[in-house]
C-alpha cells in the first residue's frame, strides 16, 4: 500500500477502493520515515512534513490514498497529502456536511 506493501507507514490493508492505487505510489521508491514526522515541537517538523508532501503532490495515488486515509484513521503520517490534523479537519467538514 501506500507505499511499499510491506512498509510502514502505509499499511497494506485492502480496502474497499482496491489495491491497485498503491503499485503506482510515488511513496513506494521513497523512506516510509519521512511520512512520519517525530512530534510538532521537533524543530525540522514543519520541513520533513512539507518535504513528505512534495511526493503525496506528484502522486497520481493521491486521491484514493486520502480516501483510505481518512477511513482507516491514521494519526501519525502524511497521506494523501495530508497530515492527521488536516484528515481530522476533513472529517468535522464531511460530518457537518451530513448532518
Ligand atoms: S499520496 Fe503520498 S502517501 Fe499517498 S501514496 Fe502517494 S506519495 Fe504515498
Amino acid at each position: 500500500m501506500i507505499h511499499a506493501r510491506n512498509a510502514r507507514p502505509h499499511p497494506t490493508l485492502e480496502t474497499d477502493h482496491g489495491d491497485d492505487w498503491r503499485d503506482e505510489a510515488r511513496c513506494l521508491r521513497a523512506d516510509p520515515e519521512l511520512f512520519v514526522p517525530p512530534g510538532s515541537s521537533w524543530q525540522g517538523h514543519e520541513y520533513q512534513e512539507a518535504a513528505a508532501k512534495a511526493y503525496c503532490a506528484l502522486c497520481p495515488s493521491v486521491a484514493p490514498c486520502l480516501a483510505w486515509a481518512l477511513e482507516v484513521g491514521d494519526e501519525w503520517a502524511v497521506l494523501g497529502d495530508t497530515n492527521p490534523n488536516e484528515r481530522r479537519a476533513i472529517k468535522r467538514k464531511e460530518a457537518r456536511a451530513s448532518a
